[in-house]
Formats: C-alpha cells, structure tokens, sequence
C-alpha cells in the first residue's frame, strides 16, 4: 500500500470513527428545552454567571405528581412573584428531561448558593416514593453530561445540604446518585 492511500484509509477510518463518538454522545442525552416557552415575569429578571462559576448541582423533587415545568413557571412566576422558573433542568417520571433555564440564568432554587448551582428537579413526590428508573437514569446521564460540559469540578448536593428543607424527599437517592456519577 503506498503512502497516499494509506493516509487516505487512515483518515476516512478516523473520521468515522470521530463521527460514531460524537453521535454517541449527542443520543447520550436528549435534552427539550423549553427556556423560551416558559411563563417569565415581565419586571424582574434572574442574573446571569458565566458557566465557569458553576460548582454544585442541586437535586430536587416537585413534591407533587403530574406536574411539569409548566406548572413550575405558572407557580414561581406567577404565585412566588420571581422572575422565572426555579429550575434549570426538570426530570419527568418517563425520563423526558427537559430544560428550562440556561446554564448561564442564576435562577433562585436553593436558597444559599444559587450563584453557583444548576438546579435540577426530579418532577414527583419523592417523600412518598423513589424516583422511577427512567427518572434516574435520566438524571445520571445529565449529570455526567454537566460535568463533561462544565470547566469546573462538579459536587452533587440535595436541596436540604444548602438550607433546611425536606427537599429533595426522604426516598431520594443521593449515595446512589452520588456513586453513578462519581461526585
Ligand atoms: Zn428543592
């Protein structure tokens, strides 16, 4: 085989391979984003960060059953009076991860640190039940994802870690979420 052809071979080889690794990582983890859809308020508005300030992932639960990030915003907005929704990311029962703020958005979710925070909702009333294995591994992989994205080393913390709360539900399991994502 003479040089030419073999760089030829080499670099189709590569670049296929290149492609297979990128289309693994994309079909990874489907993301919906929602940010422009949701309800804001039309005065107030969050601060934003570069992402290189980002530290800490925040778990959440809903702490009701059967609703979304639309119902979120409604309630956050429209109730709470905050400029949007407290979430950045909201994981439904079936797995459908959705977002809902950018990384960048310093939304009000955990009370102490939000500045450096993505808060990351598990839609559902986890201080009656686990999450579902959907839900879970949905999250897994979000996590990971975040931390592949982001510059800094990320720490996964409940709601309750930051402030006094029953929030992330007593049935959550952060050892074990802990554990999957190395964090
Ligand atoms: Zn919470």
């Amino acid at each position: 085989m003479n040089n030419a052809l073999k760089v030829l071979l080499t670099s189709i080889f590569s670049g296929s391979l290149l492609l297979l690794v990128r289309k693994g990582f994309a079909s990874d983890l489907k993301v919906i984003n929602i940010t422009e859809q949701l309800v804001r308020s039309s005065d107030r508005q969050y601060l934003t960060r570069p992402i290189g300030e980002i530290t800490d992932v925040t778990i959440h639960h809903s702490r009701s059953e059967g609703q979304d990030a639309f119902d979120y915003a409604k309630y956050h907005v429209n109730v709470k009076g905050w400029p949007g929704v407290a979430y950045h990311f909201d994981i439904q029962p079936d797995g459908t991860i959705f977002q809902t703020n950018y990384l960048t958005t310093v939304s009000w979710h955990n009370g102490t640190d939000n500045a450096g925070a993505v808060g990351v909702c598990l839609s559902g009333n986890m201080d009656n039940r686990v999450p579902t294995d959907k839900q879970l591994k949905s999250a897994i992989q979000l996590i990971k994802w975040l931390k592949r994205k982001l510059p800094n080393r990320i720490v996964v913390k409940g709601h309750n870690e930051y402030k006094s709360t029953t929030c992330p539900g007593k049935y959550m399991p952060m050892k074990y979420i802990r554990s999957r994502t190395n964090s």
